[in-house]
C-alpha cells in the first residue's frame, strides 16, 4: 500500500500547488470552496428491541441487549425508578 499513499500525497500536493497558482493568477477557483459543516446533531442511534425486565413491556435500547442483563424501560419509568425513584 506504499504506492497509493505516495499517490495520495502527490495528488494533494498537486492540488495545493495548482490552487496557489490560481490565486497568483488572480483566478477564483470554482468548485473547490471548502464548506465545513458541523456534524448533524441528534443523529439517530441504532436501537435494539428489548423487553423490560421490570414491567415486561417492550422497549428499545441503544445497545445490543445482553442475555442476563437487566433491561429497564424508560417508557414506563422503570429506568428512572431504578435511579433513585422520582
Ligand atoms: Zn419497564
Amino acid at each position: 500500500m506504499e504506492i497509493s499513499e505516495h499517490t495520495d500525497a502527490d495528488v494533494f500536493l498537486e492540488a495545493d500547488r495548482r490552487h496557489k497558482e490560481m490565486r497568483a493568477n488572480g483566478q477564483t477557483s470554482l468548485g473547490v470552496t471548502k464548506i465545513t459543516q458541523p456534524p448533524p446533531m441528534g443523529e439517530p442511534k441504532p436501537k435494539f428491541a428489548a423487553v423490560c425486565s421490570q414491567c415486561g413491556g417492550p422497549t428499545s435500547v441503544p445497545f445490543k441487549p445482553t442475555p442476563g442483563w437487566k433491561i429497564l424501560c424508560t417508557e414506563n419509568g422503570c429506568y428512572q425508578k431504578s435511579k433513585g425513584g422520582v
